[in-house]
Formats: structure tokens, C-alpha cells, sequence
């Protein structure tokens, strides 16, 4: 009879102690937590790095973003291990890397991520004129839509949008958002530009992240030590009491879930 209590008290604590649901197997997953919505009519500009707000987080509540991929190598150790601990994340794809590897792009979709743009060729469009940073954008979520959709069109599906090197200027941030896309920056990063082994990348993310304590944090799929050091990233980090949250565009929660 005690048994039977306790049982059924352990199992009607479960909701109170974890939201997410199973990751099949591995019970000690880091899984993701839960879905947010993000709509560019409340939040058009999103990270402290570059904008006065952010999205709204609970303590120790971390969304993961990779940039500049797909990337061959690379692209398929991070989705392997986000696979393994049943975290979702979104992907700022470059138009001109999707072009060659459109499965890659597929992949990151048919897993479950959310896929943003980051424009056809990197280009810093805060140095060019508007027309053409718009053509650059514009072209970039062509490429991506059409690999990953089948359709090319400028209305993206997820419209999540990163400027590369964060080079905006405020017209192109005004009619990104008139658009109905979210900016995307970023609250914490990897400085993964840099070359640093996969240790001192883990150490270095680890102590930023535990000083924001919450946020948007940027990687980059095409760099080899932040495919190495995932892994062993995201046991830190459910040790460490974070959790994820993963972003989809307004009105995709039901959809997904
Ligand atoms: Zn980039």
C-alpha cells in the first residue's frame, strides 16, 4: 500500500519537475524545455548585444542559434548531438552554403529546428546601398526556402533574420521588421571565429553564459571546435541547471507540438 502511495506521488510530481518530454534513449537528456513564440510585432529586435531587449527568458533559460551553415563535417556532428540530447535550436542559414548542401538544410528541418537566414554571401550590408542589401537578403531567403521547401519566395516560412558581423543600419532593421521578420542578435557568444581548441571554446561559452545567466547564444555550424565541444557543451549544461527553449514563429506552436 505504502508503495502504491508513493508511486502515485512520484508520478504526479513529474509535471512539477520536468515539462519536457521524453528523449528516446537517453534518460539523462538535456532536452528542450519548451516552445516560445516569436512574432515581430512584440518583439521585432531580439538580444542585449546590439538591442536594449531581449526575448523573454526565465532565469537560466537558453535559446541555442548556429550561423553561416550549412556546412559538411561540421553540420552533421552538431545536429547529431543536439539529436542526442533532444535539443532544438534554430539555424541562420547562408544562402550561397545552402545552395550545394540543400539535404543538410533539409535535415536541420526534418529534426525539428527552426531555420533563419543570415543572406546569400555574408556580405556587411551596413556598408552597401539599401536596394542592394535588400537584394542580398531577399536573395538569401530564396536559396534557403527553395532547398528546404521546394518554393523560392521572399516571404519566408520561419522569419527569423540575423545581419552578418550584427552590420545593420536602422532603415534596413525598419523594413526587416515592416516585413514581419524578427532580428535576431545575440545575448551570449562563443567568439568561435577565433581560433581555440574545443576546450578552451567549452571553458570560455560556459563562464559567459553562467555571467548572463539567461539568453540567445551564438554559434557557428561551419566551425569545427564548436562541432567538437557541443557534446560535451550540453552535458555541462544540464548539470549546470540550464534548460532550452526553442523559437518558432508565431502561430507555429501548434503546428509543432
Ligand atoms: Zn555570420
Amino acid at each position: 500500500m505504502i508503495r502504491i502511495i508513493a508511486i502515485a506521488v512520484a508520478t504526479a510530481m513529474i509535471p512539477l519537475a520536468a515539462s519536457a518530454a521524453p528523449c528516446p534513449g537517453n534518460s539523462q537528456a538535456l532536452g528542450t524545455e519548451r516552445v516560445m513564440e516569436v512574432d515581430a510585432k512584440t518583439t521585432p529586435r531580439v538580444g542585449r548585444k546590439h538591442f536594449p531587449t531581449t526575448l523573454p527568458l526565465r532565469p537560466k533559460e537558453l535559446v541555442l542559434t548556429f550561423d553561416d551553415g550549412p556546412w559538411p563535417g561540421t553540420t552533421p556532428k552538431i545536429l547529431d548531438a543536439l539529436k542526442q540530447e533532444c535539443v532544438r535550436a534554430t539555424f541562420f542559414l547562408l544562402g550561397k552554403n545552402v545552395e550545394p548542401h540543400p539535404e543538410l538544410a533539409r535535415r536541420e528541418l526534418a529534426e525539428g529546428h527552426s531555420i533563419g537566414h543570415h543572406t546569400y554571401s555574408h556580405p556587411l550590408l551596413d556598408h552597401m546601398p539599401f536596394a542592394k542589401a535588400e537584394a542580398e537578403i531577399n536573395k538569401g531567403i530564396e536559396e534557403d526556402e527553395y532547398a528546404v521547401y521546394g518554393q523560392r519566395r521572399t516571404a519566408p516560412i520561419t522569419p527569423f533574420f540575423r545581419f552578418p558581423g550584427f552590420a545593420s543600419t536602422p532603415a534596413l532593421l525598419d523594413r526587416v521588421n515592416q516585413r514581419g521578420i524578427v532580428v535576431f542578435g545575440a545575448d551570449v557568444w562563443a567568439s568561435d571565429w577565433d581560433p581555440m581548441s574545443p576546450d578552451q571554446e567549452l571553458k570560455l561559452i560556459l563562464s559567459r553564459i553562467d555571467q548572463v545567466g539567461r539568453g540567445i547564444v551564438l554559434f557557428h555550424d561551419t566551425k569545427s571546435q564548436t562541432a567538437q565541444m557541443l557534446p560535451g557543451f550540453l552535458r555541462e549544461l544540464k548539470k549546470r541547471g540550464y534548460r532550452i527553449v526553442h523559437v518558432v514563429p508565431a502561430g507555429a506552436r501548434g503546428v509543432l507540438n
